[in-house]
Order: structure tokens, then C-alpha cells, then sequence
């Protein structure tokens, strides 16, 4: 489908210079190459053009080895600011504050992106990884079938649920999740909010309530990551509102190349702890960055 970067640039160096160092004219070339390739991937292009800009100031004037062509040099030379970037400081991405019994974890994002299956997905792994007892339940008041869902998961993934109880606000059911927590001596409990299709105010309203609640020691945004800038879009909105702790990339199996992971970094700053891989309950995975630096580069 595309031609990946290494192609493209062997070819760009076939027909510059092939010795020295490189040139200014030979980097700007291949940088052409470069934020195409990144565009491709459906990285946003402010985040593009400046991360071209990094490169290119690393790039120029750089001896060219004996061991690698030039364009093998340039593709590192990218490839290991993308690692830089997509990893930022966070050491280690995949694990959860879940000390001080019940640990919160708040878990949102819009309706669609997989909030239901990642919450599911992320309690299994908890459960299974770290060994904790996991309590879940769902804020979603609005939609009795996301409730059964999230009810379904934890019956699949033997992890307990909140009893449904008809007629509560968001606020009370996370109120209750607490006190059964407390009760049940759970490690982590884990709230599903309620998700729409748009950002709206009275869902923001409502999150930020249940927040103010539970003091979450984590809040996780759950996005998908095919949908590029609306994304990042997301992710500032979801962070300038209710201040998140860390984003779940979700449908990071399909065709997409996976761009908003380096645009979503670049511009909220925040770490990308986990990437959803399918539909199946164990299809998560620590972020690499490695992995998606490469995938954006084809
Ligand atoms: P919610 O409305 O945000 O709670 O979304 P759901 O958890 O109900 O997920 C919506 C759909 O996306 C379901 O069919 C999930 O199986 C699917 N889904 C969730 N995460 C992934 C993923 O990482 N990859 C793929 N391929 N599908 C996913």
C-alpha cells in the first residue's frame, strides 16, 4: 500500500551524493520524504513539521558512515527521535498506581472507543499480573445495555462487578462502588463512565462529579487510535477538563498506521500507557514505543 521510508529514501540517495557528510541539501530532501511518510501515517501536521524540524537539525552535517547508506542513516536518525518522542519520560508506561487499597481508577473517553473492553481488558490484566482483587462497575446511566456489558466481561474474565440498582445518578453508583470496595477489601476498583458520541458539557459535568468523588489514582482516556487528530482533539479536551493520567490507544490492530500516537504525545504530553490490539480480553499491551516508531515509518 505505501512505499516505506527506507525505500523511498534509498532512492532519494541514489541520486545525491554518496560520500562525506550530508549535505544540507541532501537532509532537505530527504525530509520532504520524511513528513510525507508522516503525514501518510496520519500524523497532524504542525506535530509533523516540528518533528521534521528536529531531525533535521540532528541530521545535518552528520558524518555518513561506511557501514549504512545515507538513507539508512536518515531512517535511524528519524526513527530514533520517534522513539524520543513517543516515550517522553515515562519509564514505565504499563504500570498502574494501584497502592492504597481500594485504588481508584477512572476510566473515560467517547462512546464507541472501547472504554467498556479496555476497562475489562485492563482489570484482567491487574488480576492476573499484578495479582490484585478488582472490583468494576458502570456509570453509564444512560444505556442499561453498556451496564449488562460491562457485567457480561467481568462473568468472562472473572472479575467481579458493582450489583446494578436501578434509578442511581453517576455519582451514587461510584459512591457505592467505593464503600463495597472498602468493604470487600478489593485492591482496585474501576469506574466505566458513561460515554457519548461528541464531547458535551453535561458529560464533562458528570465526570468531573464522580472525580471529585473518588479522587481517582488514576484517569485513563481511552481513545481510538484510528481516528487521528479528533484523537488529540479528544485527548486536550478530555485533559484541560478533567486533568487525565494516561491514554489507552485502542484499535491499534487495524489498517491505520498509527500516527495519533506520536501527535497525541507531541501535543497533550501525556503517556500513552497501553495499546488496544482486538476485541478479545487479553488484546492489550504495554505501549512500545520502539514498535509504533517503526510502524509509522512503514
Ligand atoms: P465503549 O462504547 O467506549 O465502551 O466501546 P466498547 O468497549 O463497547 O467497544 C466498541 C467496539 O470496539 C466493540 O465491538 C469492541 O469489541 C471494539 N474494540 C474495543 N477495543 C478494540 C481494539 O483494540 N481493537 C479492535 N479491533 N476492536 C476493539
Amino acid at each position: 500500500m505505501f512505499e516505506n521510508l527506507s525505500e523511498r529514501l534509498s532512492g532519494v540517495f541514489d541520486r545525491l551524493t554518496k560520500q562525506g557528510a550530508l549535505s544540507d541539501e541532501d537532509v532537505k530532501t530527504a525530509l520532504r520524504e520524511v513528513r510525507v511518510a508522516l503525514l501518510e501515517a496520519d500524523v497532524s501536521l504542525p506535530v509533523a513539521r516540528d518533528f521534521v524540524k528536529a531531525v533535521q537539525d540532528k541530521a545535518t552535517g552528520q558524518a555518513v558512515t561506511k557501514s549504512i547508506t545515507p538513507g539508512q542513516q536518515v531512517v535511524k536518525i528519524v526513527h530514533d527521535e520517534l522513539q524520543h518522542v513517543l516515550a517522553g519520560n515515562d519509564e514505565n508506561p504499563g504500570e498502574l498506581k494501584v497502592d492504597n487499597a481500594p485504588a481508584p481508577i477512572l476510566m473515560v473517553g467517547l462512546q464507541g472507543s472501547g472504554k467498556t473492553t479496555t476497562t475489562g481488558k485492563l482489570a484482567k490484566r491487574l488480576t492476573e499480573k499484578n495479582g490484585k482483587r478488582v472490583l468494576m462497575a458502570s456509570l453509564d446511566i444512560y444505556r442499561p445495555a453498556a451496564m449488562q456489558q460491562l457485567q457480561v466481561l467481568g462473568q468472562q474474565i472473572g472479575v467481579d462487578t458493582l450489583p446494578i440498582v436501578a434509578g442511581e445518578t453517576a455519582v451514587q453508583i461510584a459512591k457505592r462502588a467505593k464503600q463495597q470496595a472498602t468493604l470487600g477489601g478489593y485492591d482496585v476498583y474501576m469506574l466505566d463512565t458513561a460515554g457519548r458520541l461528541q464531547i458535551d458539557e453535561v458529560l464533562m459535568q458528570e465526570v468531573e462529579d464522580v472525580r471529585d468523588v473518588v479522587n481517582p489514582r488514576e484517569t485513563l482516556l481511552v481513545v481510538d487510535g484510528l481516528t487521528g487528530q479528533v484523537a488529540v482533539e479528544v485527548a486536550e479536551e478530555f485533559d484541560g477538563k478533567i486533568g487525565i493520567s494516561g491514554v489507552v490507544l485502542t484499535r491499534m490492530d487495524g489498517d491505520g498506521r498509527g500516527g495519533a500516537a506520536l501527535s497525541m504525545r507531541a501535543v497533550t504530553g501525556k503517556p500513552i500507557k497501553f495499546v488496544g490490539l482486538g476485541e478479545k480480553m487479553d488484546a492489550l499491551e504495554t505501549f512500545e514505543p520502539d514498535r509504533v516508531a517503526g510502524r509509522i515509518l512503514g
